[in-house]
């Protein structure tokens, strides 16, 4: 029995599937999940000893990879002075700056800990700010675990959502309407239709597999917020510091009224953060009257760790991040190809998914029709070869600045021999 497999036993015991976030246990590619003893630079290695080119980078976070020596310094020199006070530190005024430096639409910014409550925060203040209470979501899309984004489609177009879980209580689920992303149509009807207090949109989604809007899409989405009197709100938790420097909203040039960020702003650590105007974010208590306060908000650790990891991010790396992810969408194209294979690779600088689909896949229905046994099989082979791939086929790969050519070889390499063996 292997180390993992009998950590793996242990933890069924005290945690919830044995792990403490569900994509983690990689059932969805029909196998038990791999323990991590240690990572450097794109490599991370398992309790067994067995090493892996790391494509899921925490989830997005480590853009600068493991343990990166800068990031690493930074933490260590913060925590000697204190991991926490309650108070407020100069580093956090450093970093709300940096932000609006580089998103120029968050003039001025709020931390939290998590992706989840700065999402539940910023509609908890478009509501506010709007004195409405429906907010529009697209399906596919993640906001993380807030009850009235865990919505659903019911039946019916343009109608209110359904709990998309147990506990979530119908009454947050209905204040959610869930439109196709990609579909101008779908989001014309519903935004004619309901009083929205927030538009909300992943402007990249990433969390149905990588499904890139079409052209025009955003802008509709910006110009249906401003006619209708929503707010337009994106979730840049994945995309921000990441598609470009200003994150989604610079690349495609497209401004929203709330930012929502999270992922790289922590540096690895546990950091989120939202904002937008300073007339809009001056309804935050207490400058003032929307209540949000967190303990940890803006932890001395969390705050160095962004520092540096957004002191390396400057337009040489993004030009790099573009590089490699050009170069793996590209090597995993040839190899599928090679093979006989069909499958879509849909990528954004800093962002890809092989889509085991024959078509270009536009929203979740089409992420939904991949060949979800098949990316099981082949993320199994993968693994087998010492590539860790995203466990899921509804989850983004995140090439990072530690990935090497050797990497995206090694990757590639591994993954040909995978098609062929479930070919
Ligand atoms: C990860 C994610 C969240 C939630 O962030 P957590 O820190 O996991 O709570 C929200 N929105 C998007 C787009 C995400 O990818």
């Amino acid at each position: 029995m292997t180390r993992s497999a009998e950590l793996f036993a242990e933890a069924r015991r005290v945690l919830p599937g044995g792990v403490n976030s569900p994509v983690r246990a990689m059932r969805s590619i029909g196998r038990d999940p791999i323990f991590i003893a240690a990572g450097r630079g794109a490599r991370i290695a398992d309790v067994d000893g067995r090493e892996y080119v790391d494509w899921v980078s925490s989830w997005g976070p480590l853009i600068l990879g493991h343990a990166h020596p800068a990031v690493v310094e930074a933490i260590m020199t913060a925590a000697k002075r204190g991991t926490t006070f309650g108070a407020p530190i100069e580093n956090e005024v450093k970093l709300a700056a940096e932000i609006s430096a580089r998103v120029p639409s968050v003039e001025m910014s709020r931390m939290t800990s998590s992706g989840t409550e700065a999402a539940m925060s910023a509609i908890r203040l478009a509501r506010a700010a709007t004195g409405r209470e429906p907010v529009l979501k697209f399906a596919g899309a993640y906001h993380g675990h807030v009850d009235g984004l865990l919505a659903q489609a019911g039946s019916g177009l343009a109608t209110q959502g359904i709990p998309a879980s147990p506990g979530v209580p119908a009454a947050a689920a209905s204040a959610t309407v869930i439109v196709p992303w990609n579909d101008p149509e779908a989001l014309i009807a519903a935004t004619d239709r309901h009083e929205f207090a927030a538009l909300l949109a992943e402007p990249v989604p990433a969390n149905m597999g990588v499904v890139p809007p079409a052209p025009g899409f955003l802008e509709l989405l910006r110009d249906r917020a401003s006619a209708t009197g929503a707010l337009l709100v994106f979730d840049e938790v994945i995309t921000g510091f990441r598609v470009a420097r200003g994150g989604a909203q610079e690349r495609y040039a497209v401004t929203p009224d709330i930012s929502i960020l999270g992922k790289v702003i922590g540096g690895g650590l546990p950091a989120a953060a939202y904002g937008g105007a300073r007339s809009l974010m001056e309804r935050i208590a207490p400058a003032g009257d929307v209540y949000q306060a967190g303990t940890l908000s803006g932890n001395p650790l969390a705050v160095a760790a962004a520092l540096a990891t957004l002191a390396e991010l400057d337009a040489n790396a993004y030009e790099q991040l573009e590089r490699v992810s050009a170069a793996l969408a590209a090597g995993l194209r040839d190899a599928a190809a090679s093979a006989g294979y069909p499958l879509e690779v849909q990528s954004v600088p800093g962002l890809l998914t092989p889509f085991f689909s024959r078509e270009p896949v536009r929203d979740y229905a089409g992420a939904a029709a991949s060949d979800l046994d098949a990316y099981g099989a082949w993320c199994r082979a993968l693994l087998e070869r010492g590539v860790y791939p995203p466990p899921s086929q509804f989850e983004a790969w995140f090439p990072s600045l530690a990935h090497s050519e050797a990497d995206v070889e090694r990757t590639v390499k591994a993954a040909a021999e995978a098609f062929e063996e479930i070919a």
